[in-house]
């Protein structure tokens, strides 16, 4: 049987890039999603073309129960996960001090807490076999701060602390646990940016665009593969070289 990977996030623009190039790599697939069905099913459209089995599972990632229920399953129909991606997030821009209390904790708990949980349920499996990748999708602003931003690049840097020290704890069992960092990519989560503030943002980066999910989805693919095995407690950072 082929190995599964699971994708947080995989109704959404780079999740879903994701999900199908590492079906096209030759993993099964659970694709995770929270709320955008139609995201999900534009997703599933693309995963009956390849060769893949694959599952569509409807959880919040900041829901332990939800998430355990997520994992028992694709242990029963696929046999465990053997790559998980923890991909999926939200933003928000406001001056730190509009941020409210309530607000904080959801973010923190979705980016966060998020990817405890995820990778919580899925690292037993990965140890009893002495194999796993865990990849998870930080954000340039995560190494280097952004103003506006703040919970959200805090959130974006505890899961480069996470990742570097799950790393060294599980690095003895032979899974590799990395970070990618992304720049300005063009999905739905830059909606709220006016055209002409893409364009002043694109004009600070050396390659003068955004990125797309799918330069994204490259980066996991060879973090999900054998060719990344002596690769473990690294940030590879894709922003056309903006930072
Ligand atoms: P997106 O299109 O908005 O996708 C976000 C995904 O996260 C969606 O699939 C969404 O599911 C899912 N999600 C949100 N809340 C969730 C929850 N509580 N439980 C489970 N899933 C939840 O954004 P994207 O650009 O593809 O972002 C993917 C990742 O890349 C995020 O972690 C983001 O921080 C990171 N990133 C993005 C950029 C960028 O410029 N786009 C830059 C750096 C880093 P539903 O839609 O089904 O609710």
């Amino acid at each position: 049987m082929k190995k599964c990977a699971l994708i947080t996030g995989a109704s959404g623009g780079i999740g879903s890039e994701i999900a199908l190039r590492l079906a096209k790599d030759g993993f099964n697939i659970a694709a995770c999603y929270h709320s955008d069905e139609k995201g999900i099913l534009e997703l599933e459209k693309k995963l009956r073309l390849t060769d893949a089995e694959y599952r569509l599972y409807k959880a919040d990632v900041s829901d332990y129960e939800q998430i355990k229920k997520v994992f028992t399953d694709a242990a029963e129909v696929f046999g465990g996960v053997s790559v998980l991606v923890n991909n999926a997030g939200i933003s928000q821009q406001k001056l730190f001090t509009d941020i409210t209390p309530e607000e904080f904790d959801r973010i923190t708990d979705v980016n966060f807490k998020g990817v405890y949980n995820c990778c919580h349920c899925a690292v037993p499996f990965m140890v009893s076999k002495k194999n796993g990748k865990i990849i998870n999708i930080s954000s340039m602003w995560g190494v280097y701060g952004a103003s506006c931003e703040t919970v959200y690049s805090a959130t974006k840097a505890a899961v480069i602390g996470l990742t570097k020290s799950l790393a060294r704890e599980l690095a003895p069992s032979n899974i590799q646990v990395n970070c990618v960092a992304p720049g300005a990519i063009e999905t739905k989560m830059n909606n709220n940016l006016s055209s002409e503030d893409k364009a002043a943002l694109a004009a600070e980066i050396p390659m003068g665009r955004f990125g797309t999910a799918q330069e994204i989805a490259g980066v996991v693919s060879f973090l999900a593969s054998k060719d990344s095995d002596y690769v473990t407690a690294q940030v590879i950072t894709a922003d056309g070289g903006l930072t």
